[in-house]
Order: C-alpha cells, then structure tokens, then sequence
C-alpha cells in the first residue's frame, strides 16, 4: 500500500523537521481526497521533547471535533527523529493503537510513512508523491 502527498506538503514537513534539530517535532495529517491534503503543526507537549513526542491533546480533541462537523479526517500524524532515521523507535510502537492510523516520520532529511496496523507493529507505506497542477 501507499500514501499519497504533494511534494509541497512533503518538502514543509522536512523542512519543519530540519529546523528543529534540538526536539522532536510532529503534527497532525488530514485527509479529503484520498490523500494526505493538509498537515498541521501540532505543539509537542512531551516532558522531554528532544526524545519523545506527545501531540497538544487540544489540538488533537479540536481537529476531531472539526472532523465531526464535515472537516477533513483526521488520518495520522507525522513526527521528527532529530538524531535518528525516520523508522519507529520502540516508544512509538508502544503507541501504536493498531487502528490504521498513518505514522509519518521524518529524520535524517527524509520522510518516510507507516501504518499502524495492529497493536504495537507497523507496516511501511511507500510514499507516492504527486505535484498539483497549476
Ligand atoms: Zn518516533
């Protein structure tokens, strides 16, 4: 399988991550089209965000609030490795909730996509990247 997303959209998500070499960055992923539409920044509010991520749990509980209401879907979130590759560590196994959710993470200058696809394990998505036209 795989996810789709504009170079754009990709290019700002490793840019973000580049410029954030001293903590993990992450944000949540929405969807409209089949595809990953939007990224938002999210603050990391994790205790030591130079390890870890933990996404603004408000932010989270106002982007599926705006999801109810006919906003786009919610269908992951991506996250930086400062000083690592962008593979799952195992604190982000830990937290995968097997629900197919879509783990972006970034490192090392690239992205790469994972999905959640039972409790504690993932599975790589290849990553389809499309230009819009003009
Ligand atoms: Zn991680």
């Amino acid at each position: 399988m795989s996810v789709t997303i504009s170079s754009e959209l990709l290019r700002r998500l490793v840019a973000e991550a580049a410029a954030s070499p001293n903590a993990e960055v992450c944000g949540l992923l929405f969807e409209a089209t089949g595809r990953i539409d939007a990224a938002e920044a999210c603050a990391n509010v994790a205790a030591n965000p130079e390890r870890m991520f933990e996404i603004d749990p408000a932010a989270l509980f106002v982007a599926h609030r705006r999801a109810r209401s006919g906003g786009m879907a919610v269908i992951g979130h991506y996250h930086s490795h400062p000083s690592g590759l962008p593979v799952p560590s195992p604190r982000d196994a830990a937290q995968a909730m097997g629900d197919g959710a879509v783990w972006v993470i970034l490192g090392a200058d690239v992205a790469r996509a994972w999905r959640s696809v039972e409790v504690g394990a993932f599975v790589e998505e290849a990553i389809e990247q499309i230009t819009p036209s003009a």
